[in-house]
C-alpha cells in the first residue's frame, strides 16, 4: 500500500525563509482556496531482489499468499471505516459509491487467479523473491496498458498503490493509518489513489486539493468536483517544493497554485476568494431562473457527468437535466464489464434522482484511450480506430447488456439514449436494430419499458456534420461533441500540446459545421444540443445562442456563469453577430471580433481570455 505520512504542523503562517513560487497546473474543480499544506507522501517502497534456493520456493509462495490475504483484509477495513464515517457525515457525500467500487476493484485484483498464478510462476520459474515477483508482474500489466495520457497514468498509479501495499506487507513494514487532515488545510500529494482520496477528501474538511500528477478526468478530480473542493492537478512538483505547514493557495478555475505566497500575494488571493464566493453567491441566486435571453429565447442548460454521485451537485447548480452521462466510467476501473444488473441499477438510481428532469445517457465511448484495464489492443491510430459506437457494435454482448439495462431503467424517469461518434446512417440503423432486439427480448420476458425513448446521436465526426440533414431524419436529437469534432476536423489531437495552437473551436470550418448541423436538426424538427467543452465556456455563449442551440450541456462550474451571460444576451443581436462572423476568414479574426464584443458587454465574466 501507499506509504502515507502526514507531515502537517498546525501552523498557518508563511515560512519566513521560503520564497513564493507559482505553478501552473490544470484546474480540476473550481474555486479559490488557501491554507496550510497537509502533505500526503506516498514514498515508494524499496523492493529487494534476490534468488531463492529450491527448497525455499514453496515457503515463498506461501509468504506471498499470506501478504495478499493481509492486504485484502486491510482494504476491507478501509472500506468499513469509510462506511462508518459516511454514516456519521452530516450531509450526503458525493462520489463515494464509485470509490467504494474502486476499493472493490483493488480487492478483485488481489483475488484474481490469473494475477496470483502469474506471481507464483515468476517465483517458481525464476526462483525470485515474492517482492520482486510483484513488481515484475505489475510492470508487465502496466506496460500492457500503454498510452501516455492522464487516464493511463492514473491506472498505473492504482497498480503502484496495490504493489506498494503488498510489498510493505511482505517486508513487515507498518502501514501508517490515515491521518485526518485538519479542517481548512490544503491537501498536497504527488498523486492520490482513489482509496486515499476517498478517506482523505471524505473525512477531513479540507479547503483545497493540489496534485503533482493526475488529470481532469481522474477519479480524484471527479470526487473533488462532486464535493465542491477547489482542486488543481498536474502541477509538476509541488510536493517536492513544500514543507508541511507552508501556506498554499490555489485557483481551481485558472489552474494556478502559489506556494508560500508573499503577504501581498496572500492579500490578493484572499480578495480573489472573497470575489469568487460573492460571485458564486450572486450566481446561485439565479439558480432557479431559466436561461432565457432578453428577447425571450429559452436555452436549456444541462450537466455533464462521469459518476452518478455528481448529480446532486449538478441539481444544486441549477442543471435542468443531464445532457451527457459518460457511462464508460462505469467500466474503466475494472476488468470485467458491468453486468446488465449493474447498468440497470446505476441508470435507475440516476433517473430516480432526476425526477422529471431529462437524462441523456450515452452508450459506452470505449476504445482509443478509454479501454478497461488490460484489454488494450494495439492500433496505429487509436483515436481513428475501433472506438465508441464502432467498438460497441463489434461487442454485441457488451452493448446488449447496456441497452437492456437502459431499457429496464426507462420507466423510472425521462431517459434519452445517445450514441457516440456516429459516422453514418449504417451505424445508426445497426444500433437501432440492437435496441429493437433488446426491447423485443425484454417485452417477451414481460419487463416494463417506457413506450418512447428518444434515440439521438453525438455529432463529433466531420462526416456526421456533413450529412446532418440525412441523420436528422432518422434520429430524435443531436448533441454536438466539439471536443472530438474540433480534433477530427482540424486534425489536431485534443490532448497534444504541440498542436494545441491549431485546436480552435472558432475556426470558420467548425462554425460552418455547427451552423449546418443546427439548421439540419431544426429543418427536421428535432432539438440540437452541444455537450463538448465549448458549451461551458461563457466566451462562446453568444455565438451558440446566435447559432440556435436548444440545449447546452456542461460541467458543474460552468452552469451558472453561462446562464448569467445568456440572460443578458439578445438572441436577435447574437444571430446578427453570427452573420457578421461568418463573413470573416481566420480563427484569429473571429476570436478577436467575439472577444471585443463580449468584453464590451460582459467584462469580468469573460475577461480571462
Ligand atoms: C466531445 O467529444 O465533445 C464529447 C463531449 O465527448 P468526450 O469528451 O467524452 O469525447
Ligand atoms: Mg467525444
Amino acid at each position: 500500500m501507499a506509504a502515507l505520512s502526514a507531515l502537517f504542523e498546525a501552523r498557518a503562517s508563511m515560512r519566513s525563509d521560503g520564497k513564493s513560487l507559482t505553478l501552473q497546473g490544470i484546474g480540476a474543480s473550481p474555486g479559490v482556496a488557501f491554507g496550510p499544506a497537509f502533505l500526503v507522501e506516498r514514498g515508494r517502497v524499496r523492493t529487494p531482489r534476490y534468488h531463492l534456493p529450491p527448497e525455499k520456493i514453496d515457503g515463498e509462495v506461501a509468504r506471498l499468499h499470506a501478504a495478499v490475504e493481509l492486504s485484502d483484509r486491510q482494504l476491507e477495513e478501509v472500506k468499513a471505516r469509510v462506511a462508518r464515517e459516511l454514516d456519521a457525515a452530516p450531509r450526503p457525500i458525493g462520489g463515494t459509491r464509485e470509490h467504494a467500487l474502486i476499493l472493490d476493484a483493488y480487492q478483485s485484483m488481489l483475488r484474481d487467479p490469473f494475477f496470483l498464478r502469474e506471481l507464483a510462476t515468476v517465483i517458481r520459474d525464476e526462483r525470485l523473491n515474492a517482492e520482486w515477483a510483484i513488481r515484475r508482474v505489475l510492470r508487465q500489466i502496466k506496460g500492457s496498458l500503454g498510452g501516455g495520457d492522464a487516464y493511463f497514468r492514473e491506472r498505473r498509479g492504482d497498480l503502484d498503490f496495490l504493489g506498494d501495499r503488498l510489498v510493505k506487507n511482505l517486508l513487515g513494514q507498518a502501514i501508517e493509518p490515515y491521518a485526518v487532515p485538519p479542517a481548512g488545510s490544503v491537501l498536497v500529494a504527488r498523486d492520490l489513489s482513489p482509496a486515499d482520496a476517498m478517506v482523505l477528501l471524505v473525512r477531513g474538511k479540507i479547503a483545497g486539493l493540489v496534485l503533482d500528477q493526475g488529470g481532469r478526468t481522474g477519479h480524484t478530480a471527479l470526487l473533488a468536483r462532486a464535493r465542491e473542493i477547489p482542486a488543481v492537478v498536474a502541477t509538476g512538483l509541488s510536493t517536492a517544493r513544500l514543507a508541511a505547514g507552508d501556506v498554499v493557495a490555489l485557483d481551481g478555475v485558472r489552474g494556478t497554485v502559489i506556494l508560500r505566497p508573499s503577504p501581498a500575494e496572500l492579500t490578493g488571493i484572499e480578495e480573489g476568494r472573497t470575489r469568487f464566493l460573492t460571485h458564486e453567491r450572486e450566481l446561485l441566486a439565479g439558480r432557479d431562473l431559466p436561461a432565457t435571453t432578453l428577447d425571450g429565447v429559452r436555452v436549456e442548460l444541462h450537466g455533464n457527468m462521469e459518476i452518478p454521485e455528481e448529480a446532486p451537485s449538478l441539481w444544486a447548480h441549477g442543471a435542468e437535466g443531464i445532457g451527457l452521462y459518460r457511462t464508460e466510467f462505469l467500466y474503466l476501473d475494472r476488468r470485467e464489464a458491468p453486468t446488465e444488473e449493474e447498468h440497470f441499477s446505476a441508470y435507475r438510481a440516476l433517473l430516480q434522482t432526476a425526477g422529471s428532469r431529462q437524462v441523456t445517457i450515452r452508450t459506452f465511448d470505449l476504445g482509443a484511450d478509454k479501454v478497461p484495464g488490460g484489454a488494450r489492443r494495439h492500433e496505429a491510430n487509436p483515436a481513428m480506430g475501433l472506438r465508441a459506437i464502432r467498438f460497441t457494435l463489434r461487442s454485441p454482448r457488451l452493448f446488449g447488456a447496456q441497452l437492456r439495462g437502459l431499457l429496464r431503467a426507462s420507466p423510472y424517469g425521462r431517459l434519452r439514449i445517445m450514441l457516440p461518434m456516429l459516422g453514418g446512417l449504417d451505424e445508426l440503423r445497426e444500433a437501432r436494430a440492437h435496441l429493437a432486439l433488446a426491447r423485443e427480448e425484454l417485452a417477451r420476458e414481460g419487463t416494463e419499458i417506457a413506450e418512447r425513448i428518444p434515440l439521438g446521436i453525438m455529432v463529433e465526426l466531420p462526416a456526421a456534420a456533413a450529412i446532418a440533414d440525412r441523420l436528422a431524419r432518422e434520429c430524435d436529437f443531436f448533441s454536438i461533441g466539439t471536443n472530438d469534432l474540433v480534433q477530427y476536423t482540424l486534425a489536431a489531437d485534443r490532448g497534444n500540446p504541440l498542436v494545441s495552437y491549431l485546436y480552435r473551436p472558432l475556426h470558420l470550418g467548425i462554425l460552418r459545421m455547427l451552423d449546418f448541423t443546427v439548421r439540419a436538426a431544426h429543418d427536421a424538427g428535432i432539438p440540437v444540443a452541444m455537450c463538448g467543452e465549448m458549451a461551458g465556456d461563457p466566451f462562446y455563449a453568444a455565438i451558440l445562442v446566435g447559432l440556435g442551440f436548444d440545449e447546452l450541456s456542461m460541467s458543474l462550474g460552468s452552469l451558472l456563469p453561462v446562464k448569467k451571460i445568456i440572460r443578458a444576451l439578445d438572441a436577435a443581436e447574437s444571430r446578427q453577430m453570427v452573420a457578421e462572423v461568418m463573413k470573416l476568414s481566420t480563427a484569429e479574426e473571429i476570436e478577436r471580433f467575439i472577444r471585443d464584443r463580449m468584453r464590451d458587454r460582459f467584462g469580468p465574466l469573460v475577461e480571462e481570455r
